[in-house]
Order: C-alpha cells, then structure tokens, then sequence
C-alpha cells in the first residue's frame, strides 16, 4: 500500500463535503457564504493562487468577488477597500493576497481586516485566541497540515512533532495546533544547532522552510510521518518543476506516510480557505 498522503484527494472529500453545506445553508437559510479576494499588483505565483481559490469557490457554490488592484495601489486605498468590505453584511470572508507591493505595510493591512472576516487567520486577534485554545480562524496551510495527520495517525497525543520554520503564517501556528492536540512540539529554525538529530526525534516531522530537497532520509526516524509544506520551483533538465522541502525520493522509504509536492498540503490550504469561509458566513450569522 504506497505511504503517499492523497492531499488532493484529501481536499476535493472536504470540498465535497463544504458543497452540500453551502447548498444546505442557500436553502435552509437563504445564506450565500462569499469571499472578496484582493490582489495587488501582477506577481505570478500571486495570479495563479487567486485563480485556483476563485475557481474552488465556483465549484463549491461559494461567491467570490475579485479585486484587481493595481501594482501601484496606496496603503490608503487599500485599506478604504478593506474598511468597505468589513461593513458590508454579504461578504463574509476577506483575503488579502500576500504579498503586497513594498509600498504597503502588510501588518496594517492584516490588522484591518475585521478579525470575524480574517479567513486567512492571521489577524493578531485570532492568533491570540489560538494561543489560549480558544480557536477562532485557524490559518489555512497548518489546518490542512492537521488534519491530514489526523486522519492518518488519530489520535496525536503523546507524539513528539518536530516543526522546521518558525513563520507567523506556517511554523508558529503549526506548533500552535500541534500542542493543542499534546504532543510533545520542538520548532527548529535557521539558528538551531545541529538540526538534523532533533528532527530524528520526531514522531511528526513538519517542514516549513524554503528550501528545495533540504530533509534528508538520514534526518527522518523510520516508520515517522512527514507533512512537506515547502513550494519551490527548481530548474531539472532545462525545465521547471515544483518541489518540497523533503527530498521526497529519498526520504519515502523510510517514513511511515509523507505529503507529495504538488499534491500534499497545497490542495488542503485551498481547501481549509473553502472550510474557514463557510464557518465565517455561519459565525456572522449566528448558525
Ligand atoms: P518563511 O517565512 O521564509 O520561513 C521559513 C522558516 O524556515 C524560518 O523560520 C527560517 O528560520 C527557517 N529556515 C530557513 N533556513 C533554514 C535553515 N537552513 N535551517 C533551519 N531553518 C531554516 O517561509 P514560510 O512562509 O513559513 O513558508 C515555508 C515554505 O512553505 C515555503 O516553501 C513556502 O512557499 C511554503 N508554503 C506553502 C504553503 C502551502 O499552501 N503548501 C503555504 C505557505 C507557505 P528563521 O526564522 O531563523 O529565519
């Protein structure tokens, strides 16, 4: 039976499940769970993740209204966008794609969203409730990341999880997560001393880092599983390819169960996106 966690299977379950709730809820309630998503500017990789979270709301029955703003956009403007949104009753969830031009500051622009409407989960005040247990808007990638490792292993507690990265948007709410569920949570990051014997002590290994291939088989523990949040496109033989942060060819064979790059934990952020929005339009209105 192959190791590999089905991220994309994993997903379209979830989406499946969201659909038949958005239509319950259009229904029963007359409530049309909507997302505004805001890009500014044309960076790439930008466009192609506003597209594939447009394109899950349209299959899912979710709104979303885009908005386009150019790369020279004000701070100021952009945050009489958001101040609109916040007060308009039928948007639920607002998503400010990052990141933003260097003429805008990100933290103003994340503390404007109104915290009931930060889908993304990284306003402070969501990341305070997480702190004390108290879970309001989750971020989306290590949401995903959990409940695969859910799924997979059940119950969690007692297992010692290793999280490589301590980012505000992955690392940190990852640890977040994975001490609610009791297990025993090492982060490591750029200044750990010798990382690769920490990251053998992992029952849970959970790389967030940037780095194409950077875990090797020889800092994995056999028979762990590992969750490869990384996404970094690499030149192999003239062309492009995605890879994660574990160098999945060599690291498969040992582990009890990994993510793939493309695949894994990409669908599942899109999807979670998908989970928040609905839990938003509920929350706003007291289902
Ligand atoms: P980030 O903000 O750049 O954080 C990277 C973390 O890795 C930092 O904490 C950094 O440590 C640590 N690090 C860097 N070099 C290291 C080294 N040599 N040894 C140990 N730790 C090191 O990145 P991020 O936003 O968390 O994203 C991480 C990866 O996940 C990226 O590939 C990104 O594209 C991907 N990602 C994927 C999804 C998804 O949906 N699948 C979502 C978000 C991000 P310091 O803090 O000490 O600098």
């Amino acid at each position: 039976m192959s190791n590999v966690i089905n991220g994309k299977q994993f997903a379209d379950d979830l989406c499946e499940k969201l659909k038949t709730e958005v239509a319950t809820l259009q229904e029963q309630h007359n409530l049309s769970p909507s997302i505004a998503v805001v890009l500014v500017g044309e960076d790439p990789a930008s466009q192609v993740y506003v597209r594939n979270k447009v394109r899950r709301c349209e299959q899912l029955g979710i709104k979303s209204i885009e908005h386009r703003l150019s790369a020279e956009t004000s701070e100021a403007d952009l945050l009489t966008l958001i101040d609109e949104l916040n007060n308009d009753s039928a948007i639920h969830g607002i998503l400010v794609q990052l990141p933003v031009p260097d003429q805008i500051n990100d933290k103003a622009v994340l503390a404007a969203i109104s915290p009931k409407k930060d889908v993304d989960g990284f306003h402070i005040e969501n990341v305070g409730a997480m702190a004390v247990g108290e879970n309001q808007m989750v971020p989306c990638t290590p949401l995903g990341s959990l409940m695969m490792l859910q799924d997979h292993l059940g119950d969690l507690s007692g297992k010692h999880a290793v999280v490589i990265g301590r980012s505000n948007i992955v690392g940190k709410p990852m640890a977040t997560l994975l001490l609610q569920q009791s297990c025993t949570v090492t982060i490591v990051h750029s200044r750990t001393v010798d990382i690769q014997s920490i990251c053998r002590q992992a029952d849970i290994l959970v790389a967030a880092v940037g780095i194409p291939n950077f875990v090797k088989a020889d800092w994995v523990k056999e028979g762990a599983v590992v969750i490869d949040v990384g996404i970094n496109r690499i030149e192999v033989d003239g062309k492009s390819r995605l890879v994660g942060d574990v160098d999945f060819d060599d690291v498969q064979s040992k582990v009890s169960a990994i993510t793939p790059v493309p695949g894994g934990v990409g669908p599942m952020t899109i999807a979670c996106l998908m989970y928040n929005t609905v839990a938003a339009a509920k929350m706003q209105n007291g289902l």
